[in-house]
């Protein structure tokens, strides 16, 4: 398991290196297209922007297993240029002003290279505005001060940067001495690198999978349509790998992997948890049953959009999601350990 946990500590960094919101996903699209194929599989693009992959077992059946894991992240989106040639943001997806005020960030121009700058709040000096301690952040009362000399909305037209540009944060990645992983966006990237890892140990191992399995790449989770297409023939259960809950009144720890029994939307299917835990026991797998008040995966969403399938979600614990996230090399051993025992 060293082997694929050094692979897969090495994938995740460059993964997390990788700006990706919604809407904004070909680098990362590009990287798993060619990790994939490094790896020797013949992966391939889908028209949303994601990516497939055939991981191998029989054909002719109907009782295929799709893993999906998703490559989009939270990121900002330019949608005013003030008089004073600050930059007002709308977030994509689930991203609060809070979590990234103060925080560098680029700004990706459509015809002219980027730029760089920081979200804080206006008037931000301490020494001039008695209101900055109390000021209540949201995207109206911050805004992205760019490192160029701009006094106006012409002076940062004529940079090129117009309405519509991506804004992308820094996502302050670092793994500790101790094992837990520090950064931004660690959901979902933290289970695409499992499902590298995954796919390594498959054809390093000459494994070949119990059934047919498959790999999705989503590209629009965070806005809620990522798992709504692209689903193969033959394939009757869908597995959402995403992060597991961590917080008060549930049991997991970064350091587990999560099997969710119920979320916002509803049950998970029954058999296909229960079978999940089985797989979790066999492969001696740190794991917990939880479950997940305010969440909904791309399993959700291929029911959902109208798939006669079953459906199930796993992944690593993540605390202070959606902020500046912590996960644990462990949580993603006993991920990886999950999935391969449930794919055999
Ligand atoms: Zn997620």
């Amino acid at each position: 398991m060293k082997e694929e946990m050094d692979y897969l500590r090495e994938r995740l960094l460059e993964l997390l290196a990788i700006d990706s919101p919604t809407g904004f996903t070909r680098k990362a699209q590009e990287y798993l297209m060619k990790e994939l194929t490094a790896l020797g599989y013949a992966p391939r693009e889908t028209v949303k922007g994601g990516v497939l992959v055939d991981l191998g077992g029989p054909t002719g059946r109907e009782d295929g297993l799709l893993l999906s894991a998703h490559i989009d992240t939270l990121g900002g989106m330019v949608r005013e240029i003030t008089p004073q040639g600050r930059l007002k943001i709308t977030n994509v997806g689930g991203l609060r002003a809070t979590s990234v005020e103060t925080e560098n960030c680029r700004v990706y121009t459509r015809f002219s290279g980027v730029y760089s700058g920081t979200l804080q709040l206006m008037n931000a000096s301490v020494h001039v505005n008695s209101e900055v301690g109390t000021a209540e952040r949201s995207y109206d009362s911050c805004e992205i001060l760019l490192d160029e000399p701009v006094e106006s909305k012409e002076d940062v037209k004529k940079l090129g940067i117009r309405n519509g540009d991506f804004v992308c944060f820094d996502t302050r990645s670092q793994i500790t001495d101790s094992g837990y992983i520090k950064s931004r966006f660690l959901d979902d990237k933290l289970s695409v690198a499992v499902i590298l890892a995954l796919a390594k140990e498959l054809r390093d191992k000459g494994i070949t999978p119990s059934r047919r399995l498959w790999a999705h790449f989503t590209v629009y989770e965070e806005v809620g349509h990522g798992g709504a297409a692209s689903i193969p023939e033959g394939v009757r259960d869908i597995l959402a790998v995403d992060m597991g809950c961590v917080g008060d009144g549930l049991e997991c720890t970064e350091r587990q992997v999560s099997i969710c029994a119920k979320d916002r939307i509803g049950p998970y299917n029954y058999d296909m948890v229960t079978e999940l835990v089985q797989a979790a026991e066999k492969a001696g797998a740190d794991y917990v049953i939880d479950l997940y008040p305010h969440y909904s995966s791309d399993a959700d969403v291929t029911v959902t959009a109208g798939h006669d399938m079953r459906h199930g979600l796993i992944g690593p614990g993540v605390y202070a999601s959606h902020g500046y996230e912590r996960s644990h090399l462990d949580g993603e051993e006993n991920t990886l350990q999950l999935l391969a025992a449930y794919v055999q």
